[in-house]
């Protein structure tokens, strides 16, 4: 068998503010990951889910990260070369239990956001956040409480739409979340991107979905 070879990405530079050094959540995060290899790992996380060595985007300059005490988990901002990721110390305390893989599961799903097409703005917040947490969980760091779940909405968002995502990626072959993302590139997201990507509306994924999930598991069924 040839060797894996682990193609060669240009990464952006990584910088990393801490506003409280003493906080416990600053004391967690310094005991559990080195920041530079951390972030690291979630761009190639970032650009092997979603990209191919071809289709890998370059804009991306500069990634700050800057943990501070602040309430809710974590949200990215920026231009479209330098990014900034807030973390918040607060909800890294909060997840002392398992606070290796939660920061590094929050770190992915936010470099994702750094990096992915939104159709021109149009594209639904809950397909944005199902495809940082789609990568999250092909990435190995899906906490404990996330399931498939079916309901009345496809971009409920986070781990419902990450699951949706995952079975898509299933049903339609390795490749369909990264086929739907490079359709948001450059032109204005539609549900066609679904037609494009998979040969089916994704109203029908949806209602395929959900009838497996009750054959599966009646107990997920939607109320
Ligand atoms: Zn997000």
């Amino acid at each position: 068998m040839p060797p894996t070879v682990t193609p060669h990405y240009t990464l952006p530079k990584f910088n990393i503010r801490v506003e409280d050094l003493s906080h416990p959540g600053a004391v967690l995060f310094f005991d559990n990951v080195q920041p530079a290899l951390a972030l690291k790992d979630a761009v190639l996380a970032s650009f092997t889910h979603l990209y191919t060595p071809k289709t890998v985007p370059t804009h991306v300059k500069l990634i700050t990260l800057v943990l501070r005490s602040m309430d809710g988990v974590a949200y990215t901002f920026g231009s479209h070369t330098d990014k900034e990721i807030h973390f918040s110390l607060d909800y890294i305390k909060a997840s002392e239990h398992r606070a290796r893989d939660e920061i590094l599961g929050v770190l992915v799903h936010e470099v994702v956001h750094c990096f992915q097409y939104n159709g021109k703005d149009q594209c639904p917040g809950g397909l944005i956040e199902g495809i940082a947490d789609f990568v999250r969980l092909h990435a190995g760091y899906a906490p404990p409480h996330w399931q498939a779940a079916g309901g009345d909405r496809w971009d409920a968002g986070y781990d419902r739409t990450a699951y949706f995502l995952d079975w898509i990626e299933k049903h339609n072959g390795e490749g369909t979340v990264q086929k739907i993302n490079q359709l948001m590139k450059d032109r204005k997201y539609t549900e066609y991107v679904f037609i494009e990507a998979t040969g089916h509306g994704v109203d029908k994924l949806w209602k395929m979905y959900c009838a497996l999930l009750d054959k599966k598991s009646p107990k997920l069924t939607p109320n």
